[in-house]
């Protein structure tokens, strides 16, 4: 593990400036008491999201994806960004970092400090009216005072958040920007990502085919480890992401 943690942070540093990207999903913000949905525990052994968080299951009963939505909401307002966030943060500011591109819906990379985040599945920061379009923050309509709340705009029932649900289209920005990165960078670190969700598990094989090397932080292995990751650090983002900065400064203070 340390081994591969040192060869991690010789990596970042041969790829060189903006030349690394990272995919990020529900892992890592595990540590920040957001329970993925293929986890045990939490949240999702109450709702399967695959129904709550569906947008057919929304235009029919945004009541029902509203009592999710509040559980969830409570979490992710609560929620602080983790070692594993600042570390990406950092990555960034040293200048190694291009983008991230993340699943996550809660905004915790731009909170510890990242500007570069593509947000493949939309966030959680904004609600739109599916009748009239209005959009609100997310705070102007919380604490709720009804399920589901209603537009102060023309009065209907279907704000939803700005989340990407089950049913939806990726925005298309998200993806061709990407893409481009995903073409663009020498490293790909892939962290806290189950890999099976569709086409955001596109991007490291795209980096791969691409020539770049594919680092994976998880501590359980996935359908990438034998497939295309060059290596895999098997431990939390917490615990990882700090530990390859070092790493990389001290590296940086030879050069
Ligand atoms: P997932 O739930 O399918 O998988 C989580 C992965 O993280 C697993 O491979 C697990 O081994 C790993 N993991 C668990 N703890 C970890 C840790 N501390 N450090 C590093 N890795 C850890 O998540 P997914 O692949 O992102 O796909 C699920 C979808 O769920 C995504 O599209 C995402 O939008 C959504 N989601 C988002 C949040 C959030 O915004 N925080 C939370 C739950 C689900
Ligand atoms: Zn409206």
């Amino acid at each position: 593990m340390d081994d591969n943690i040192k060869r991690a942070a010789e990596d970042i540093v041969k790829a060189g400036r903006k030349k690394v990207a990272a995919l990020t999903g529900a892992g890592m913000s595990v540590e920040s008491n957001i329970p993925p949905f293929r986890g045990k525990g939490g949240l999702w052994e109450k709702f399967n999201p695959e129904e709550y968080a569906h947008i057919d299951t929304f235009r029919q009963d945004p009541a029902k994806s509203w009592s999710m939505l509040k559980d969830l909401l409570d979490v992710i307002l609560k929620a602080q960004p983790n070692p594993g966030h600042y570390g990406l943060a950092e990555l960034e500011k040293m200048g190694y970092l291009s983008c991230i591109i993340t699943q996550n819906v809660d905004g915790l990379h731009q909170r510890a400090g990242n500007r570069e985040v593509v947000e493949f599945h939309g966030n959680n920061q904004w609600v739109i009216c599916l009748d009239c379009r209005k959009r609100y923050e997310i705070a102007t309509v919380l604490p709720l005072k009804e399920i589901p709340p209603l537009c102060k705009e023309c009065g209907g029932n279907k704000l939803k958040p700005d989340a990407i649900f089950f049913g939806e289209m990726i925005p298309p920005e998200a993806i061709s920007r990407s893409e481009q990165e995903a073409n663009n960078c020498a490293v790909m670190l892939s962290i806290g990502t189950s890999a099976v969700v569709y086409p955001a598990a596109n991007m490291p094989e795209i980096a791969k085919w691409n020539g770049a090397k594919i680092i994976e932080i998880n501590p359980e292995r996935t359908p990438f480890t034998s497939k295309i990751s060059d290596y895999i650090i098997e431990e939390t983002a917490g615990k990882a992401m700090p530990r390859i900065v070092e790493e990389v400064k001290k590296l940086t203070k030879n050069i």
